[in-house]
């Protein structure tokens, strides 16, 4: 009468709860055994049923509202031994009040980045019951929560977690998070890699943190150390906001420059050149023309970034690397970067040999931190095998009706756009982008221009003219 997809039960009736939130279901099983149930008797009489009881299992949602089955469950009792056995089901459990198709969607909603107590009080249980379904699906998949191989390309960096640093390792090629770990402390560090196979681990990718070259240098000294080329340029990119501070405290002390002034045109500053627009290019000039060093600190900054840009090999940065080392400008505000890109200059180049950055390794920290915000209160290792199993499994495409085959009751399939016709395609708007074109002038010949016109012994006088010549050698290359 009624099919929920359960074989192996019969559905005598249906009811609906006064609120409308619920479905219940009268159920029995839809076959009674035809034999006794004992090895050892091989009756071969239909036995008796000897008692029942009702037990209420909890089902996946059906129609939007919650699903329950009263199922009737007999005993039965064999007229020749004796023996008295229930009937068998595989739905669910023994002893458990819920589906096994219903767990696995606690599960699955798990993995898709819902929290326990949402899933909970979606299906009306408590938070606990989505947290052991989900506990015993781990404990049942250990293969996914260990990644017993060693990636080529290995990632390392920490998450912040309640005050805790967690260690993130990740497969930068294959983009899988391979483990965390409860702290990030050598010891940690170290024991995991002396798990990875030497010959196998070509590269690591890391921030500045010396602790994590460290422990690579000693247990795989032939694996390539590469700093994350967005850290680098951090790096630089904080000596030009500092510069900008010190400026600022400067001058609304001294002149009553306004603070909010300064403050406002830090993302001027922050954005790569070739993002500007031509009036923001503008207000830049403006800047630079009332403070020459915010025009130093820039070009540093910009002039680091081109090395990226525009070195096409090692030996091409190696040389451009050491220029702009030359370059740096002696404001105390870049002494430190300075001095760590001496001394990381190695770790950084290499990115040369081995053209790899961290930000698989830093967008699965962010999810992480999102994961353990969400879920508040994780223990150490509920969050490890959440973050494991929802940031390693593939999310499917969004599903899109209008792509989708629709199979019909009698096996034809059809799909909606050859329904519709062109209706859908002609509808679908064109996408413009705007190009922004700095003056024309390549950053290329932006950095050489910069070194051609970076006199250091000239420093603090020659700013000014540096900027003309500058400005006019790039008026020069526009034209
Ligand atoms: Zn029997």
């Amino acid at each position: 009468m009624y099919d929920i997809g359960i074989p192996e039960i019969n559905i005598t009736a249906r009811s609906e709860s006064d609120d409308g939130r619920a479905i219940l279901y009268t159920a029995e099983a839809a076959h009674r055994p035809i034999c006794c149930a004992n090895p050892a008797c091989g009756h071969k009489v239909k036995p008796h049923v000897h008692s029942s009881k009702t037990n209420l299992i909890h089902d996946i949602r059906s129609e939007g509202k919650l699903v329950y089955i009263n199922l009737t469950i007999h005993r039965y009792r064999c007229p020749d031994c004796s023996y008295v056995f229930p009937d068998e089901f595989t739905f669910f459990a023994k002893n458990s009040h819920i589906t096994d198709r219903l767990k696995q969607e606690f599960v699955d909603r798990c993995i898709k980045g819902e929290t326990f107590t949402y899933i909970g009080n979606d299906y009306s249980v408590d938070h606990k019951t989505v947290a052991a379904a989900f506990k015993a699906y781990s404990d049942t998949h250990k293969e996914l929560l260990t990644y017993d191989y060693t990636p080529e390309v290995l990632g390392l960096d920490e998450a912040h977690i309640d005050d805790h640093f967690r260690l993130v390792i990740t497969d930068i090629k294959e983009q899988r998070l391979l483990d965390m770990k409860r702290d990030n402390k050598a010891p940690t560090v170290k024991a995991y890699l002396h798990t990875l196979d030497k010959s196998t681990c070509k590269c690591v990718t890391m921030d500045f943190a010396p602790a994590y070259a460290k422990c690579v240098k000693t247990v795989l000294p032939d694996a390539l150390i590469v700093i994350d080329k967005f850290h680098a340029i951090q790096e630089v990119n904080r000596c030009l906001d500092r510069t900008r501070i010190s400026l600022q405290n400067y001058y609304s002390k001294t002149e009553g420059f306004s603070t909010k002034l300064f403050k406002r045109a830090k993302y001027l500053f922050m954005t790569n050149w070739e993002n500007l627009t031509e009036s923001e290019w503008d207000a830049l000039n403006g800047w630079f023309n009332r403070f020459p060093d915010l025009f130093t600190a820039y070009m540093t900054k910009e002039t680091f970034r081109d090395i990226y840009n525009l070195a096409k090999d090692r030996t091409e940065a190696d040389s451009m690397f050491d220029e702009w080392l030359k370059t740096i400008p002696d404001f105390k505000a870049f002494e430190p970067m300075r001095k760590t890109m001496i001394k990381r200059r190695g770790h950084i180049l290499n990115y040369w040999d081995a053209p790899y950055t961290n930000a698989y390794t830093e967008s699965v920290n962010n999810l992480i931190k999102k994961i353990e915000k969400a879920g508040r209160g994780y223990k150490f290792d509920t969050l490890r095998e959440r973050c494991m199993l929802e940031i390693n499994t593939e999310k499917p495409d969004k599903f899109n009706p209008r792509k989708a085959t629709f199979v019909n009751s009698d096996g034809s399939a059809q799909t909606l756009t050859e329904k519709a016709g062109k209706l859908y395609l002609s509808a679908v708007p064109k996408k413009t982008t705007k190009t922004i074109n700095v003056d024309s002038v390549l950053l290329k010949d932006s950095l050489m221009l910069y070194f051609k016109h970076f006199d250091r012994t000239k420093h603090a006088e020659s700013t000014i003219a540096r900027i003309s010549a500058y400005a006019e050698a790039i008026q020069r290359l526009a034209h």
